[in-house]
């Protein structure tokens, strides 16, 4: 047990401290966050990329005690770099799960999240894609909501934030005694895509990872509704913690030029946001790349026709006209399957939306 909460060794290089009662841990590319309740309890705020389990126990043990386990392990997000070790630890702990409302479609198996757009943030997040799973998780049997009332369950003291924008059900968390915020992918404190950030650790308030935000209008309120808190720590899914006058002033840059310096100049989600409700994703703006690839096709297609033309013009038949791409990413099913089966995962039954 930690008696002040504090500056303990912690043998696992890649752990940092936060704040009073806040330790993180970085698996690969993302944060965790381990967080002390004043009676010694603690809760596990996200999981890190998958296989960092047995760490993340570890560290755990070090800083609790041995066979400790935490009240709830609680989501910012469902992005697969932040449940990666998910499965294994709720399991292992024996505790329940909690997310927003309109992050659950995609801990249960019944949306998958809208998808990336390659076209933006190219680097590290692309380098390491072919690490990324290519299924989402079912979590369906452990995952609670969050309170509606604000309360982080374990952690009087704390509130969690709606901050929608990099997915729809964000969440960030808050101690209002000492101003800490918990901020997930809201914002980042690193270059998100950058290779070079990634081994510097160079401490830089940035937008959320682009790859993965699919509404900007609201992704730019979260930022100000945060910015606004005045936060005198900000711990966030990517990069080491930022304090005092040098986090505040970021933070208000990133409010005032967001649209210059977070928003990408071009990109499937930049004029037109994914739109989901609690049953998943219910529409995607059209991705551009295949758009430009269906040009091409009706040039090359059209040119053809001319060649034929040219040869025998004798043909009567039109073009075919270019068919209407329907929406591919819709929600996979409306309602809750009737199955409760944690482990079955049936990839015919949803389409994989990782990169
Ligand atoms: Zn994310
Ligand atoms: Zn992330």
């Amino acid at each position: 047990m930690v008696a002040s909460g504090d500056k303990l060794r912690l043998s696992n290089k890649d752990s940092f401290y936060v704040a009073q009662g806040v330790w993180g841990l970085k698996t690969i590319l993302v944060n965790l966050y381990f967080i002390e309740d004043k009676d010694g309890s603690w809760v596990l705020v996200d999981t890190g990329m998958y296989g960092h389990a047995h760490k993340i126990i570890q560290m755990a043990e070090e800083i609790f005690g041995e066979n400790t386990r935490p009240k709830a392990i609680i989501l910012t997000h469902g992005h697969f770099d932040h449940v990666g070790s998910l499965k294994v630890l709720a399991e292992e702990w024996d505790v329940p799960v909690y997310a927003h409302s309109l992050e659950l479609p995609y801990l249960t198996g019944q949306s998958s999240y809208p998808p990336p757009d390659p076209t933006v943030g190219r680097g590290a997040v692309a380098y390491m894609s072919f690490m990324y799973p290519k299924k989402p998780i079912n979590i369906k049997n452990r995952i609670e909501l969050l309170p509606p009332d604000g309360s982080v369950p374990g952690l009087p003291g704390w509130s969690w934030i709606h901050t929608p924008g990099h997915t729809h059900g964000h969440v960030s968390f808050y101690r209002d005694e000492d101003k800490t915020l918990l901020a997930g992918d809201a914002f980042i404190t690193r270059h998100g895509e950058s290779a070079v950030a990634v081994m510097t650790q160079k401490r830089e308030v940035h937008g959320p990872p682009a790859y993965y935000t699919s509404d900007w209008v609201a992704a730019h309120h979260s930022v100000e509704k945060l910015a606004n808190l005045s936060p005198e720590t900000a711990a966030t899914g990517h990069g080491l913690p930022m304090y005092g006058n040098e986090l505040q002033t970021q933070l208000d840059t990133l409010v005032k030029d967001f649209w210059l310096k977070a928003v990408p100049t071009r990109g499937r989600y930049v004029n037109e946001p994914s739109v989901a409700d609690e049953q998943g994703v219910v529409s995607v703006p059209d991705s551009s790349f295949p758009k430009i690839l269906a040009v091409a096709g009706a040039l090359t297609v059209a040119g053809l026709a001319v060649i034929a033309l040219n040869k025998r013009n004798t043909s009567n038949k039109s073009h075919p006209k270019g068919t209407q791409r329907p929406f591919s990413h819709n929600r996979v099913a409306t309602g809750i399957p009737p199955t409760i089966d944690p482990d079955h995962d049936d990839p015919t039954e949803h389409s994989n939306n990782y990169p």
